[in-house]
């Protein structure tokens, strides 16, 4: 037995066997290790490649047989992988640059002659360079027969996306961030994951049993520690089942974050108010061929009926960076998280990104869907894609298929996307801030780097400036605000976001009824520092402060120290308990008063213009009335209609 300690991206306990996976899966843009390891490197890849293309051959017939041999002939030429080996020999580079190179060199030595064969050889140097990537980055399908812990050097998005999310028990690497992508599936499936120590990772052998309890990796436990962690694991299992009993209701909606439809349903199961964020590179990412309109439809389709009226973002394929897929061959860059990503894709290859649009379009007709856009940096960049949206809906309309354009919205998470908010809020219906992105961008720390850990600080001033600057570019435009970053689940963050002014929170499902407790404790906070007491907030929506109201005779506090609420719903609930003092005339306000308190609920700004028309009472004057419990409606859209604002405001009277 034994213990090494480790670094904790997501918490818990699992105890199992391992399941070893080929080093290295699938990350690009590494530092070269030694020139030992590279040469394993390109030694194992050859030949698994090698056994791949036997296999495939041995099945094959014909022309096809005679291309898959002449690959085979290629590699196992001695002078390709000496010419490889040879490069990784000063340790300056890593296996990928050597075998880039190498294809490189050789296709150099076919370049001077005119034979269309020969010329035709080069073509086939490509595919035998690519085949050779795709080994040495684990591109390859890997298999889970019963539930495992993963134990690797170094994982990527799309190597774990190929495995059945569902039998990873815990995950083990040697490199790793709490903050990459593969650290948030891990806390999407509620998968503990644990790195940072070469020398354990390299302790452990497929088949091996370890336990993973948070910080601590032990590996070949006797068989009492074992028990004691699989009770345990069991324990935490039931404790995360869904809740049998609702959280604190927050006003602020929560929704959940999702890379698959298996997420929508959790969501769903977790009492979610609708999805934030559907990432759907994710479902791609492990996959030869492109996905076609058809799949995807089918998988929109069916994200309509799961979710129902609920609302659903989905954010266009947002692939690049760490997102890689056989499927989309993207230049091999030097600083990935700066290149091809997000929309700069998807405008590239602008046939991929109509097929998704017409997908969501058509699916659109039964769900409550909006469409995200990621990565945006420039006003040009939303107003081409937003070209795009509308042709492909016209496009639908005039083939006669049925078909609803939703709501467009923005990622804001680069710094451009911030400082330029006013003017994107200006053209979209919609802002989410990714908040992994942006502090990565706004700090300049690549956040798959752990080396850069103690640097990388999501609650950063830099950070939450910008989120408040974009929460007022937003709300002066009378658009939204979500965040469906990892700080929006972040108790420390949770109430600077809620006093930034954020709409919306969105989380992974496993943290819903725990962001609703903490929002619920935010928004308690807030009003007590508003007006000085705890009371229930007479409506569902984003809370502002007494100074941000825009009326000066309530935002100079003449009538009592106050705050105003945003709502999201006509629905007004009682603050207090207590009795119902006054309705007035207008029907526009009315008071609740108890021995300690009385409070004053305003719906509308100069409300009382409309004489009564759109306010509905459920109670009378003089009633009795609990704290929470519905006292009147407000047709919203009629006051909007009319011309005036629909915040409600609450007024501490004595
Ligand atoms: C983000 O950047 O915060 C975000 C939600 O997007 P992703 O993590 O998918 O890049
Ligand atoms: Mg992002």
């Amino acid at each position: 037995m034994k213990k090494y300690m480790m670094k904790t991206a997501r918490g818990g306990t699992a105890a199992g066997t391992v399941y070893r996976i080929r080093e290295n899966c699938g990350c690009r843009n590494r530092r070269p290790e030694s020139p030992e390891y590279e040469t394993g490197l390109l030694k194992k890849a050859a030949e698994q490649l090698r056994l791949e293309l036997s296999d495939s051959a041995n099945r094959a017939t014909g022309e096809s047989r005679s291309i898959l041999e002449a690959e085979i002939m290629m590699l196992t030429d001695p002078s390709f992988l000496s010419t490889a080996c040879e490069m990784v020999k000063n340790g300056d580079m890593t296996a990928e640059q050597a075998i880039i190179q190498t294809g490189i060199v050789m296709k150099e030595r076919f370049s001077g002659v005119s034979d269309r064969y020969m010329l035709s050889r080069t073509d086939d140097i490509t595919g035998l360079v690519e085949n050779i990537l795709r080994m040495i980055r684990g591109e390859h399908r890997e298999k889970l027969e019963k539930p495992s812990l993963i134990a690797a050097i170094q994982l990527s998005p799309a190597c774990i996306s190929r495995l059945d999310l569902g039998m990873i028990q815990g995950i083990v690497t040697e490199k790793g961030s709490p903050v990459s992508h593969v650290s948030i599936l891990a806390g999407d499936c509620g998968i503990p994951y644990i790195y940072g120590s070469a020398e354990a990772v390299a302790a452990i052998n497929n088949g091996d049993r370890i336990i993973i309890d948070d910080g601590t990796l032990i590996v070949d436990p006797d068989d009492e520690t074992y028990s004691a962690a699989l009770e345990k694991m069991s324990r935490s299992a039931r404790r995360e089942a869904p809740p049998t009993e609702a959280p604190e209701c927050s006003r602020t909606p929560v929704f959940a974050n999702a890379g698959s439809l298996n997420d929508l349903r959790a969501a769903v199961r977790q009492g979610a108010d609708g999805i934030g964020l559907f990432r759907t590179e994710f479902m791609f990412l492990d996959r030869e061929d492109e996905p076609p309109e058809e799949e995807q439809y089918g998988i929109y389709r069916e994200a309509a009926s799961i979710m129902g009226d609920r609302k659903t973002v989905i954010r266009t394929m947002d692939i690049g960076s760490d997102k890689r897929t056989a499927w989309l061959q993207l230049p091999d860059e030097k600083n990935p998280a700066l290149g091809f990503r997000g929309i700069r894709v998807s405008l590239d290859h602008e046939h991929i990104f109509r097929k998704q649009l017409r997908a969501i379009m058509r699916a659109a007709v039964h769900g409550n869907f909006r469409i995200l856009l990621p990565v945006i940096t420039s006003v040009w960049e939303v107003n081409e894609a937003l070209r795009i949206i509308n042709d492909c809906e016209r496009e639908l309309t005039e083939s006669g298929i049925p078909c609803k354009k939703p709501g467009v919205g923005v990622m804001i998470e680069t710094p451009a996307a911030a400082m330029i908010a006013p003017e994107l809020a200006e053209i979209v219906d919609f802002f989410s801030i990714g908040t992994n992105d942006l502090t990565q961008y706004t700090l300049a720390i690549d956040h798959e780097e752990e080396s850069l850990d103690r640097h990388y600080d999501p609650c950063h001033e830099a950070v939450f400036r910008m989120i408040s600057l974009v929460c007022r570019a937003a709300h002066k435009q009378g658009i939204t605000v979500s965040v469906c970053g990892e700080l929006a689940g972040s108790e420390a963050a949770i109430p600077r976001l809620i006093r930034s002014g954020v709409d919306e929170l969105s989380v992974s499902s496993s943290k819903i009824g725990r962001t609703r407790t903490n929002a619920a404790a935010a928004e308690k906070e807030l009003i007590t520092a508003c007006i000085g007491t705890d009371i229930a907030s007479p409506a569902d929506g984003r809370l502002v402060l007494m100074e941000d109201i825009p009326d000066k005779t309530f935002a100079a506090g003449i009538l009592g120290r106050c705050f105003g609420i945003v709502p999201s719903n006509g629905t007004v609930y009682s603050p207090i308990t207590g009795t119902v003092t006054m309705i007035a005339e207008s029907k526009h306000s009315f008071s609740v008063e108890n021995e300690e308190e009385s409070i004053l609920v305003h719906v509308g700004i100069d409300t009382v213009k409309l004489g009564g028309r759109g306010f509905e009472f459920r109670v009378a004057k003089g009633d009795p009335v609990e704290a929470g419990q519905p006292v009147m409606d407000a047709d919203l859209d009629f006051i909007k209609k009319a011309g005036l604002s629909t915040m409600m405001i609450v007024v501490r009277c004595s």
